[in-house]
């Protein structure tokens, strides 16, 4: 069989469509090298490194337009560490999980896991659909996820009771909308909407989980030194980290942050500029008789990661493969879920352009074939 290629001005300047990690800019990188050169090897504990810690703490506040009072957390190990702190430092009995994908699922199973917890209240929701928030009696946290990135679909955040409103927004962070009165640890890892290096979370913390926090601490639960938030907040309101962070991570999320707030302005101008290359993506969708939109609720269908449902007659590995070796990259469908589908991350970092090269390019090779 010959290789299709795909001619050249069809291709986007820009291949990285996967859904985690994001794409990087060039440009960041380039800053990177300039600003890092003096930074990268020197002493976290010093000013120097500080200083962009705070940078990115203050860009992030003014980004989201954090309320008064609201901290921002910085914690090491990504997304998937916090769950553990979440669990040994936020739950005080029993969590509300909505599970509508393999992330929201994750965190469920951790406080499931969890033996100083009761079994977690977890409502189910068919992929590709979610479930809306409701109340939890006897549950002290609700655990929302803003964007299920194995399923392309975005949760409504809102404050259903009086339980602490925890949103995992590893993916929707800054390409989504929010309002944090609404939530109590709104919490990502930067190498999605931030489009930095993997390995550091950060967190807008209300006062009220900040009076959490301390209280489980102070109740005598054992809490493992490296999880523990009371240190995580002591160390952040210094601009630091427990151990040693990815500084590298610092800068490039601190960068895409001040490249956010000089483009778009604020949250809000981001947000409708997601709007737009989704709209491109999911019309796009639409117009084809061999593709569609796998979320079919408007509400719930993601602004930052499309998934697409092919026709049996366009083979969606075929379709990456022949992606790959043209160099556009990582729109694999989430394996779990078994479809045949296109996944396609179009985090603030992407390009619209790119988006509609993307989709050229997918139309150039299911003429092909198609069968
Ligand atoms: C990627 C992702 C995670 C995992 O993040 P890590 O930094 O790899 O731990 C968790 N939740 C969501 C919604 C994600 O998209």
């Amino acid at each position: 069989m010959t290789e299709i290629e795909i001619p050249p001005e069809l291709l986007p300047r820009d291949g990285r469509f996967g859904s985690g990690p994001s794409k990087v800019r060039p440009e960041a990188l380039a800053e990177l090298a300039r600003v890092g050169d003096g930074l990268l090897g020197t002493s976290h504990r010093q000013s120097r490194v500080k200083d962009q810690v705070a940078r990115l703490q203050d860009g992030l506040r003014t980004l989201f337009g954090a309320p008064p009072g609201y901290e921002v957390l910085l914690a090491v190990g990504g997304a998937t560490a916090f769950w553990e702190s979440l669990a040994f430092g936020v739950v005080e009995q029993r969590a509300r999980h909505y599970r509508f994908g393999e992330f929201s699922g994750k965190f469920a199973a951790v406080t499931e896991k969890a033996p100083w917890l009761a079994d977690p209240d977890v409502v189910d929701a068919e992929p590709g659909t979610r479930p809306p928030a409701g109340p939890a009696p006897g549950c002290d946290v609700q655990a929302l996820t803003h964007n299920e990135t194995s399923t392309g679909v975005a949760q409504a955040i809102e404050r259903v009771d009086d339980a602490l409103v925890l949103v995992d927004a590893t993916s929707g962070a800054g390409g989504l909308p929010v309002d944090l009165t609404a939530t109590d640890v709104y919490y990502f890892s930067l190498q999605k909407g931030f489009a930095a290096d993997g390995g550091l979370t950060a967190a807008f913390v209300s006062p009220a989980a900040v009076a959490r926090i301390e209280a489980v601490a102070a109740s005598g639960r054992f809490i493992p030194t490296f999880l523990d938030l009371t240190t995580a907040l002591d160390n952040s309101r210094k601009h630091q980290t427990y151990n040693t962070p990815a500084v590298a991570t610092v800068l490039l999320a601190a960068f895409q942050v001040d490249w956010m707030l000089e483009r778009f302005g604020d949250l809000a101008g981001v947000v409708a500029h997601q709007v737009e290359k989704s709209d491109l993506v999911y019309r796009w969708a639409e117009q084809r008789p061999w593709a569609s939109p796998f979320v079919t609720d408007l509400d719930a269908r993601s602004r930052v990661v499309a998934t697409v449902d092919l026709d049996p007659s366009v083979d969606a590995d075929e379709v990456n493969r022949v992606l790959r070796a043209n160099g556009v990259l990582d729109t694999d469908g989430y394996r779990k879920l078994g479809r045949n589908q296109l996944r396609i991350a179009m985090f603030p970092a992407i390009e619209a352009d790119d988006l509609a090269s993307y989709t050229a390019c997918v139309d150039h090779i299911a003429e092909r074939i198609a069968t």
